[in-house]
């Protein structure tokens, strides 16, 4: 068991995005500080941190200065290379440990540790050839996604394949990296668990929200889900063991497809996640307060849900609402300050309390 840190501490975190920024706006909260590693030279988290590091995951001083000035080292993304994690290691304590990075910075290596841990995926096949492609067809069936192994994110580097004409397209789109043939489920809603788990093993989870996307970027988030309530404590439980599994500290993202024959696992995230920013205006402790608690070794703060909310992403020009946002009732802005609204790009959110009211 670690001892939960003092005030005026500092927390590392690689990445200096939105996450980045929220979290530091949660440690000021609790006296403590935050120490950013960015590659670019401007980022939504430098307004709000207390030091920020530019420069490149290869900079082997900047990395060893960085490592030196803080207690512990956390991340707002899952695609550190290993060679800052090597260098960092030694440094000061990571957490989520390098395990959780393991699992879910590979597509493969992800949907073998959660098969391993009994949970369902969506039937799969590695595909590394175009023949592997062909023989993923005949096992699998169509239609089906292919994604390429690493670094996907907001749908990005993923092909449907609806026929067999399709297929050397999408092939053609994964430009030779390794890929992860999938089975496209057939799903009435998705909804994600976003769970925490501290450093003396106390697990808090969230209650499940209910996802949709638009174009491949996660769109609105609904507290509750349209889920009973054994499915509400089968997805607690479910998240519970993947955490429990890896030993995990800090808050994880787990995406769940629901189907009538159960629960299907899309994919973990080993960080705090787009689907859990209702928390901000829905629970006494949000995501990003229990992440910094738990890699912190703080206890975990009270996560129950208040509040009925809609979290709405502000993706590119939704920008143009903020004015007509400003005003509305029950509504809370959070903005990443950024300066161009480019489309695709994350902006900010508002949470919409929608409880009506006693
Ligand atoms: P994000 O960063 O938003 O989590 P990602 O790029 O990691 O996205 P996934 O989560 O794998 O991508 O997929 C994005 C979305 O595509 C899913 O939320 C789901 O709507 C759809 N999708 C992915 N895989 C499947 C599948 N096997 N069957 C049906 N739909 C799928
Ligand atoms: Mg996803």
């Amino acid at each position: 068991m670690t001892s939960p840190l003092a005030q005026g501490s500092t927390i590392g975190i690689l990445g200096g995005g939105q996450l980045g920024r929220m979290l530091s706006m949660a440690a000021a909260r609790l006296g403590l500080k935050t120490h950013i590693y960015e590659q670019s030279a401007q980022c939504p988290a430098a307004d709000v941190a207390h030091r920020v590091t530019s420069a490149a995951y290869d900079d082997e001083a900047a990395l060893r200065a960085f490592g030196r000035d803080v207690d512990v080292i956390t991340y707002e993304f899952e695609n550190i290379p290993t060679y800052a994690l090597d260098i960092l290691q030694d440094l000061a304590p990571i957490r989520p440990a390098r395990n959780a990075l393991a699992v879910s910075q590979d597509r493969l290596t992800e949907k073998q540790f959660l098969t391993d841990l009994g949970l369902r995926c969506a039937p799969y096949h590695a595909v590394g050839t175009f023949d592997d492609l062909l023989q993923a067809i005949d096992k699998v069936g169509l239609p089906a996604i292919l994604k390429t192994t690493r670094m996907g994110y907001d749908g990005k580097g993923q092909m449907r394949i609806a026929n067999i004409q399709d297929a050397q397209e999408a092939y053609d789109a994964m430009q030779g990296s390794m890929a992860v043939f999938e089975g496209f489920i057939d799903f009435s809603h998705e909804v994600s668990v976003i769970a925490a788990r501290g450093a003396d093993g106390a697990i808090s989870a969230y209650d499940p929200g209910e996802n949709l996307h638009k174009n491949g970027i996660l769109h609105q988030t609904t507290v509750p889900a349209r889920l009973s309530a054994n499915q509400r404590t089968d997805a607690v439980l479910l998240a519970a063991k993947i955490l429990n599994a890896l030993e995990y500290v800090g808050v994880m993202g787990v995406e769940l497809f629901v189907t009538p024959a159960g629960f299907i696992v899309n994919e973990i995230a080993p960080r705090v996640h787009n689907s859990g920013h209702w928390t901000q205006n829905g629970c006494a402790t949000d995501q990003f307060e229990q992440h910094i608690r738990a890699v912190a070794g703080w206890p975990l703060g009270d996560g129950q849900r208040y509040a009925d909310v809609v979290m709405e992403n502000l993706i590119g020009n939704d920008m143009d609402k903020v004015p007509q946002l400003t005003s509305q009732p029950n509504t809370a802005l959070h903005l990443y300050g950024k300066p161009e609204a480019r489309a695709g790009r994350k902006m900010g959110h508002v949470n919409v309390m929608t409880t009506p009211k006693a």
